[in-house]
């Protein structure tokens, strides 16, 4: 293991941390300048403070959708793309410290953001500068951009793409080592389809969950269960009706999940025939990668498409299903929309966007995916690792010729968006290291 971190920068880096948790920034009520809530602006400014204390020039954009810091000179940017917002503290009793304090205890730093992304955020902004004043000079001026809205709907970095240059080349540190190169395209949409008087149906989960249960709690809970038993699916019965059972997954991993509302969907179109919705979901099946709907859709870089969906509502009015797809990053997104709606026609059915995020793809024997994996393996030795493809999102698709990089090790527990988060300090450690290797590498002549 190369020694560009020394223990001092990495206590200046976690007091700078500790700045950071101290600020409770999750998605609140907007005011003014603060379009996110004031938490984010507040974090926002003391990233940017901790940034120009450290010899960043900084910038804010005054309506507060993001900032950024940048060092250095050159024709090219090289960007690195973070996010000072996080998910709320969630249950308060399931925290052994306070979330919004860093505590630094049984050798790891405790508190919401430590893993995402205020912690990678800060540990590449100290090996950054640790390299400098190690008397490196760089080739390209280093912008860390701070996005504000990464874990709701990304306004911030669509307002910088906007307003700001875009960059050359750079890494989201918001994921795992060793990188991610290909992310599929996010695709969260609805299915509008005509309304029935038999049944009521008013279930609705997240986007990007596979229902782990389904409860139907109508007139026909006998005949339901019939069927149920017919087709062999899981299901308790409670006080509040049948409750069929599935195992839930994130929807970038749909296939491997078991969804329960399709299976209670499946069920009720026995009992039910001629239900527009169910008729449809009868004939979608269990397979979440779409295959029965429209034939199978994969490519070599990136797998499979996968087509979770996660609610199901009908009225006398009309019916609606949330379905989120991840799509191979070569397969052409007009295309594929076109035919769903082409093989949703026929069930009466129409096709509305939510949202749409862009693929990420970035070719991996090119020199940008080559130097990272090259320090990736010369620190952590793992001469096995490969970089890797993702249904997930970072804000590294955001930008051009950019990747998912670290910061978690494929040892590190994986806390995000959980109760007591934290980061083990010997992880961050040699992620700094693995981040110095990386920037000297691509930085330096
Ligand atoms: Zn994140």
């Amino acid at each position: 293991m190369t020694n560009y971190i020394t223990d001092e920068i990495q206590n200046n880096a976690i007091n700078a941390l500790g700045r950071m948790i101290a600020q409770p920034s999750y998605n609140t009520d907007a005011a003014p300048n603060a379009p996110f809530g004031t938490g984010i602006r507040l974090a926002l400014d003391e990233i940017l403070k901790i940034a120009k204390e450290l010899g960043y020039q900084t910038y804010v954009d005054p309506e507060g959708y993001y900032g950024y810091a940048e060092i250095g000179s050159g024709d090219e940017i090289f960007g690195l793309v973070c996010h000072v917002d996080v998910v709320p503290a969630g249950d308060l009793a399931a925290w052994n410290t306070n979330p919004f304090e860093l505590v630094q205890k049984d050798g790891a730093l405790f508190g919401r953001g430590t893993q995402d992304d205020k912690g990678p955020t800060i540990a590449t902004m100290f090996t950054l500068k640790a390299l400098l004043d190690q008397g490196m000079t760089f080739n390209k001026k280093v912008r860390f951009i701070f996005g504000t809205d990464e874990e709701i709907l990304w306004r911030g970095m669509a307002k910088y793409n906007e307003k700001e240059a875009g960059i050359d080349m750079g890494i989201a540190p918001d994921a795992e080592f060793p990188l991610v190169y290909a992310e599929k395209g996010l695709q969260q949409s609805y299915l509008v389809g005509p309304g029935s008087s038999e049944i009521e149906l008013d279930l609705v989960n997240a986007f990007n969950a596979v229902p782990g249960s389904a409860t139907y709690n109508g007139s026909k809970q006998d005949q339901v269960e019939t069927a149920l038993q017919v087709h062999n699916f899981k299901y308790q019965k409670s006080a509040d009706g049948l409750i069929v059972q599935g195992n839930s997954v994130h929807a970038m991993n749909a296939p491997e999940g078991t969804n329960a509302l399709l299976r209670l969907g499946i069920a009720l179109a026995d009992v039910f025939p001629g239900v527009a919705a169910l008729e449809f979901i009868k004939s979608f099946g269990e397979d979440a990668t779409g295959a029965n709907l429209m034939g199978v859709i994969k490519d070599d870089a990136s797998g499979q498409l996968t087509f979770n969906i996660s609610s199901l509502q009908i009225n006398a009015q009309e019916s609606r299903m949330q379905i989120d797809m991840r799509i191979p990053v070569t397969v052409e997104h007009d295309a594929l929309i076109q035919l769903v709606e082409e093989k949703v026609t026929p069930f009466n059915f129409k096709y509305e966007n939510f949202d749409y995020l862009e693929p990420l793809y970035v070719p991996k024997d090119g020199t940008l995916v080559q130097t990272l994996m090259k320090a990736y393996i010369k620190v952590t030795g793992d001469t096995a690792a490969e970089p890797g493809i993702s249904g997930g999102a970072t804000f590294a698709r955001t930008m051009k010729n950019s990747v998912a990089f670290g910061a978690m090790l494929t040892t590190t527990p994986d806390f995000m968006h959980q109760a007591n988060e934290h980061w083990p300090v010997k992880d961050m450690r040699m992620a700094m290291e693995i981040y110095a290797e990386a920037f000297k590498a691509l930085l330096v002549d």
